[in-house]
């Protein structure tokens, strides 16, 4: 089964986002393989977003995504990696189609509420580093 991984963010667990974003990947028909809450550490959110350390944004994005609790997913289904990302909208929510999920709950391109692997092998990059051996079934 194609896997993704899927974070709630800092902004989307403090807005108590994290019910309705489960409940979408649920009505969807996607199955949930791994759950957890975390504050990520620094080394884990600067790995995660390594892609982007020539960014001007880079040092901001990972303080963010290290400010405060993130749930942290694993999501499995038919072709979930493209899927996801279109449930999930455009980088900046502005420019996100109302419906999908940054278009309804996000605002600032900072504080776009969800992360959604881009690749099918970015994602399994993003399962071994978020969960490592931890169970993911
Ligand atoms: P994510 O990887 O978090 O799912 P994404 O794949 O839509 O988002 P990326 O290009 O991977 O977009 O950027 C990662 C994150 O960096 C974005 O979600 C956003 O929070 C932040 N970001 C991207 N571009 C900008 C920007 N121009 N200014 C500020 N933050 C940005
Ligand atoms: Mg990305």
């Amino acid at each position: 089964m194609e896997r993704t991984f899927i974070a709630v963010k800092p902004d989307g667990v403090q807005r108590g986002l994290v019910g309705a974003i489960i409940g979408r990947f649920e009505a969807k028909g996607y199955k949930l393989l791994a759950l957890k809450a975390l504050v990520p550490t620094k080394e884990l959110a600067s790995t995660h977003y390594e892609a982007l350390s020539s960014k001007p944004f880079y040092g901001g994005l990972v303080d963010f995504i290290c400010s405060g609790p993130v749930v942290a997913m694993v999501w499995g289904g038919g072709d979930i990696v493209k899927c996801a990302r279109a449930m999930i909208g455009e980088t900046s929510p502005s420019a996100s189609a109302p419906g999908s999920i940054r278009g309804d709950y996000g605002v600032e391109v900072g504080r776009n509420v969800i992360h959604g692997s881009d690749a099918v092998a970015t994602a399994e990059r993003e399962i071994a580093l978020w969960f490592g051996d931890e169970g993911v079934m």
